[in-house]
C-alpha cells in the first residue's frame, strides 16, 4: 500500500454505474421485473425516475410513493433480495461496456498498490455482478470490511460515503475525509462528497456533461477516466493535484 509523504494513506472511493461501466438498463429491468411481479402493477412508475445517483433502496421508495403504497423494510428487502436474482441473467444482456480507460486504470492503480474502495448506490451483490461482468471485480475487496459503501449503509449517498469512510478508517487506522476521493458521474456523488468534506473527480461518462458536473461543484471534471493513473497516483501519493482540477 503506498503512503503519501506525511505517511497518511489515501483511499480511491469509486462509483460503479456511470463511472466504471455501463450496464444498458440492466439493473432498471431487473428492477422492473421484480417489482412487477412483487406489486402486481407498476404502471411505468420506475420509467419515470432518473435512477442516476440515486441509492437502490431510495428507488424503491420512490416507486412505492408512486404507486401511493407504504414503504416498508421487509418488502423492500425482498425486492432487493430477488432483483440480484433477476440481475444474474439481466447483466449479460447485449449494451454492457466498461467505460472507456477503467480496465486500464484499475490494473495501473491495483499494481502500484494505490487503496481501491467502492462508494456506491448499489447493493453489494448488485455492484458485483456489474463489475464481474466486466472482468473488474477482484480491483476490489468484499466482505463486511472492505473499504466501501453500498446501498445497505443509507438511502441518502451522504450515509453511503459515511459508511465507506468509517470502515476506511477501520482499516487504515484513521482517515480524513480530506485523504479520500470520490469518484462519480453525477451531482448527487458530487453533493455527498461536499457535504462530506471529501474531494471529488467527476467523469462525464455517464447521463451529465462536464459543465453540469463543474457546476455541481466538483473539484475536478474529466470527460472519461483515460489516461487518468499517473495522476491519479500522484494524487494518492500526496505529490499532485487531481487530474482535471
Ligand atoms: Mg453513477
Amino acid at each position: 500500500m503506498r503512503s503519501s509523504p506525511d505517511g497518511r494513506r489515501r483511499v480511491l472511493l469509486f462509483d460503479v454505474d456511470g463511472t466504471l461501466v455501463h450496464a444498458a438498463g440492466a439493473g432498471r429491468r431487473s428492477l422492473e421485473r421484480v417489482l412487477l411481479a412483487e406489486l402486481g402493477r407498476i404502471d411505468g412508475a420506475l420509467a419515470g425516475l432518473r435512477l442516476d445517483g440515486m441509492t437502490d433502496r431510495l428507488i424503491v421508495r420512490e416507486v412505492l410513493a408512486a404507486l401511493g403504497r407504504p414503504f416498508d423494510d421487509a418488502l423492500c428487502d425482498r425486492v432487493l433480495d430477488a432483483y440480484v436474482e433477476v440481475l444474474r441473467s439481466e447483466i449479460e444482456g447485449p449494451g454492457f461496456r466498461v467505460l472507456p480507460g477503467v480496465a486500464e486504470l484499475l490494473a495501473d492503480l491495483a499494481g502500484e498498490g494505490a487503496v481501491l474502495g467502492l462508494c456506491t448506490g448499489n447493493v453489494p451483490e448488485g455492484a458485483r455482478l456489474k463489475l464481474r461482468r466486466g472482468g473488474l471485480d477482484a480491483y476490489f475487496e468484499w466482505g463486511p470490511s472492505a473499504i466501501a459503501g453500498f446501498a445497505p449503509d443509507g438511502e441518502a449517498r451522504e450515509r453511503v460515503l459515511r459508511a465507506a469512510l468509517r470502515r476506511g478508517a477501520e482499516r487504515l487506522g484513521a482517515l480524513r475525509p480530506s485523504d479520500a476521493l470520490v469518484i462519480g458521474d453525477t451531482p448527487r456523488d458530487v453533493a455527498a462528497a461536499r457535504a462530506e468534506g471529501v474531494p471529488v473527480l467527476a467523469v462525464a461518462t455517464g447521463r451529465f456533461a462536464a459543465g453540469e458536473l463543474r457546476d455541481a461543484g466538483a473539484d475536478a471534471v474529466l470527460p472519461t477516466l483515460e489516461g487518468a493513473a499517473a495522476s491519479l497516483l500522484a494524487w494518492a501519493a500526496g505529490r499532485g493535484p487531481l487530474p482535471g482540477a
